[in-house]
């Protein structure tokens, strides 16, 4: 047969084969035993079947096989929960062929032993892979074997051990797990110190203590091994001799029945006639596919280390940024806040400046200063209206004798009494009464024509008169003052004018013997 004509056979028998799977396998539990790679075995010569076997297998009940990680042999893949090897491919091909129908029952996590028990107990009718050993041999049916693993000796990297056999053991502490094959024959090469069994189900375990030094060597499957060093980066660890010699053969482990005996005897002749090294080399180039898987799972690892320690920083620059951001507003809304209450603080001050630096102290009237303000602005603006605008000049007669004779404080309270007078006569919302210099007060009279004025001027005279203060050398005993009246009523006369006619009408008061009024309309 050429080549292509092998090739399209293969491709017709993977086809019938995948349609027997669908048709024949995964039963009662849900199916995890995967059959991507029958097509990976095929047969070196024809294997005779009667009719009456075809018949036979074909009406048999489902048969319930359980599986063991083991890998080149059989690999559970977790995530797809399927497993895949060397020795599903064979059963796959060979359950496929005979056109039996079978069940993967769940891996539980039970122990090898457990597992041949399920067999032994009819809880179970097969179990792949199971290696041959004399003491196995009662327990049920073992076919052919058809694939042969190998033991090896594991030692830290680096460590360089002349070991190249069992026999050069006899030096270093061992480890091994319970109930393999070579164990009684390292229990026989070593004393039993050196010699540390584990549990079937801690080989990390073991290889843990060679990384801690409390092992100098284990003795284990090579294939798991290679396994187990990508999966747990055991890279430390290296084989340092494979025991070609002690191969471990692998068969499917059957109950023992009737009809499984002649089903053994079927499944003896396909394994005699079938070539399965392109599945060996598929599943044993595991190597290759552990280190992408390796390095996959490694990214990954790492992408998600890399992405929360990323993570982790921002949050953490954010949370610092968050705290100094809530700092600084906290700062500045003190500042801000502090500001406030400064320029608060200055207005009120500057308030105080400006009224006291307008308001005279003793009699709390206004000061000459603003007078004078108040003059320059009622005379702007009687220039634009045109209004009259009038003043008085009060002037306290004979002050000087009042200190003399009553006393400085006396003289102080007069003051303040006139000032009283004034603010009550000047009453207007416009009028402004100011203490002008010493005992000379002035009234500024805006809107106020000449003989109001001159009538205003009356009243406040005769009002302090009537205040009736002693003033022993007055001439009328008691406290008088002399007014200078001014208006201006028409003409460009100026502020300055006002104040010197009222001054002059004032002198003239004063020379007419005091306690009177004199008056006059500037005339520019
Ligand atoms: P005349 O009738 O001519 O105005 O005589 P007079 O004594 O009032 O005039 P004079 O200008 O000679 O005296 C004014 C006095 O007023 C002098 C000063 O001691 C007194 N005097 C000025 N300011 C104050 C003050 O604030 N308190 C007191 N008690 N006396 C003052
Ligand atoms: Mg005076
Ligand atoms: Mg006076």
């Amino acid at each position: 047969m050429d080549a292509l004509s092998s090739r399209m056979v293969r491709g017709l028998r993977a086809v019938r084969l995948g349609l027997l799977w669908a048709a024949g396998g995964c039963m009662a539990w849900g199916c995890a035993l995967a059959c991507e790679g029958p097509q990976h075995v095929h047969l070196l010569h024809p294997v005779a079947l009667s009719a009456a076997e075809q018949a036979e297998f074909r009406a048999m009940a489902p048969l319930r096989v359980l599986a063991v990680d083991a890998p080149p042999m059989a690999r559970y893949d977790r995530e797809r929960n399927r497993y895949a090897g060397i020795g599903v491919d064979v059963w796959c091909f060979i359950a496929a062929e005979l056109g039996l129908r079978y069940e993967i029952l769940p891996d539980r996590d039970m122990t090898v032993a457990d597992k041949i028990r399920q067999v032994q107990q009819g809880r179970a009718d097969v179990f792949l892979p199971l290696s041959q050993q004399p003491d196995r041999a009662r327990l049920g049916l073992f076919t052919l074997p058809y694939y042969a693993s190998y033991y090896a000796i594991i030692a830290r990297t680096g460590r360089r051990l002349q070991v190249h056999g069992l026999d050069d053991l006899a030096p270093y502490r061992v480890g091994v797990v319970k109930g393999v094959a070579l164990e009684p024959r390292l229990q026989a090469a070593l004393p039993a110190s050196r010699l540390t069994s584990f549990d079937q189900a801690n080989s990390n375990g073991m290889f843990q203590a060679l990384l801690d030094g409390a092992l100098d060597v284990a003795v284990f499957n090579k294939s798991i091994f290679d396994e187990k060093r990508y999966a747990y980066d055991y890279f430390d660890l290296e084989v340092i001799h494979t025991l070609r010699d002690d191969p471990r053969e692998y068969s499917f482990y059957f109950s023992p029945t009737p009809e499984h005996r002649r089903l053994v005897e079927v499944f003896n002749r396909y394994l005699g006639a079938i070539d399965a090294s392109e599945s060996v080399a598929q599943h044993e180039k595991g190597d290759r596919q552990l280190i992408e898987r390796y390095v996959a799972q490694r990214s990954q690892r790492t992408l998600l280390q890399v992405a929360s320690v990323a993570a982790v920083l921002m949050m953490l620059v954010f949370g610092l940024a968050f705290l100094r951001y809530r700092r600084l507003a906290r700062l500045l809304a003190q500042s801000n806040r502090q500001i406030l209450e400064q320029q608060q603080a200055l207005r009120e001050a500057n308030e105080q400046l400006a009224r006291l630096s307008l308001c005279d102290e003793l009699t709390g009237l206004a000061n000459r200063r603003a007078f004078g303000q108040a003059l320059q602005r009622e005379h702007a603006r009687r220039q634009r209206t045109g209004a009259p605008l009038s003043m008085l000049v009060i002037d306290v007669d004979h002050f000087k004798c009042v200190n003399d004779h009553y006393g400085h404080a006396t003289g102080d309270d007069y003051l303040r009494s006139v000032a009283q007078v004034l603010s009550q006569a000047a009453g207007r919302a416009a009028d402004l009464a100011a203490r002008h210099g010493g005992e000379e007060f002035a009234c500024l009279l805006p809107d106020t024509p000449a003989a109001d004025a001159l009538a205003l001027a009356e009243r406040i005279r005769m009002a302090a008169a009537g205040l009736a203060l002693p003033n022993a050398l007055a001439a009328a005993g008691r406290l008088t003052v002399s007014i200078g009246v001014a208006t201006l009523e028409a003409g460009p006369a100026t502020a300055q004018d006002l104040l010197a006619e009222a001054d002059a009408q004032l002198y003239a008061a004063k020379r007419a013997g005091r306690d009177c009024v004199r008056a006059a309309v500037v005339r520019a």
